[in-house]
């Protein structure tokens, strides 16, 4: 994108005002969180910014019940270094945000940003995992699971992502892994599994495959083979293949079906295991 192509840069110092540009933008306005995708993509249409850091808020707040709530405008970094999302489900959140691009690339790039946006992402497997919700503001606001926020298309239509929920997990462990070419690089695939135990006994679990290279897909069966199983070896090896069985790979430039396919069994064993206690590094 050449600089002289922007005719037009508003900064709306309130949601309505914001939401006024969006309802009336055509393919020429884009809205401009962090700005990191500008940096990747030159569409030649865009002859209007519009800048929503006046309109939202990046606080991330706390509620007495654990509930974290994180303004559309907080920073990956932000995020990462949050006392709380720290110790929230075992630390997957702040763990995988490390994986996510560059020190550089955290300080700048919002939440908000990052999931309407919405492909290729380290974030939104664990955050669906964690039965994440999300607000958007269409003149009104709208809260919906993330991932109705996908399988609705709302990011695909005009709206404004305002807050992000987090529930409290207060009896979860998980963890996250992917595989990338280069540690700046964006995932071939990635893989997050949370489990929900009473004492020893597993009561839920939530098995999430990212870029695939589809956004999200939750393997079903293999959540099911871990509550009926619990941890035990054999159980991660049989919800490991049930994984491999269920989830779609598609080849791409990075990476073969095949080598996906793959690579879903070894991602979810080695969560599992993480999980278990024993490591799942080998
Ligand atoms: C070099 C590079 C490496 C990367 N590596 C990784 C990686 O390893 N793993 C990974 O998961 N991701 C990676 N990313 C993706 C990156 O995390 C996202 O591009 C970034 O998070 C987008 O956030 P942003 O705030 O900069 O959004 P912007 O670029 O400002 O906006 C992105 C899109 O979302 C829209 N938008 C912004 N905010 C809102 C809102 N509140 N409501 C509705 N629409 C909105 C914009 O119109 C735009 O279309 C990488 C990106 C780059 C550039």
């Amino acid at each position: 994108m050449s600089r002289t192509q922007i005719a037009e840069y508003a900064r709306p110092e309130s949601l309505n005002e914001a939401w006024g540009f969006v309802a009336a933008a055509g393919p020429s306005m884009r809205l401009v969180a962090g700005g990191s995708d500008l940096t990747i993509a030159s569409p030649p249409e865009v002859t209007r910014l519009v800048d929503l850091s006046g309109a939202l808020s990046n606080e991330i707040r706390v509620t007495a019940d654990g509930e974290i709530n994180i303004g559309a405008m907080a920073t990956l970094s932000a995020i990462a270094e949050h006392r709380t999302i720290a110790s929230h489900a075992s630390g997957v959140v702040a763990a995988m945000m490390t994986d996510v691009g560059s020190p550089l690339l955290r300080n700048t790039a919002t939440i908000g940003g990052h999931l309407a946006r919405g492909k290729l992402s380290d974030i939104i497997p664990v955050f669906i995992a964690l039965d994440a919700e999300a607000t958007t503001y269409t003149g009104e606001l709208h809260t919906m699971t993330l991932a109705e926020y996908y399988d609705d298309a709302v990011n695909k239509q005009p709206h404004i992502l305002t807050n992000i929920r987090l529930p409290p997990l207060p009896h979860a462990t998980a963890a996250f892994l992917r595989l990338s070419r280069t540690a700046f690089d964006f995932p071939i695939i990635n893989a997050c599994c949370r489990v929900d135990f009473d004492g020893d006994l597993v009561t839920d679990a939530r098995i999430v495959l990212g870029a695939t290279p589809l956004r999200s897909q939750r393997a079903s069966a293999a959540e099911a083979v871990v509550t009926a199983a619990d941890l035990t070896p054999d159980g991660i090896a049989a919800a490991a293949e049930a994984a491999r069985a269920e989830i779609t790979t598609k080849g791409g430039w990075t990476a073969s079906a095949e080598y996906r396919t793959h690579l879903v069994a070894v991602l979810v064993e080695r969560c599992l295991r993480q999980i278990a206690g024993d490591g799942g590094a080998a």
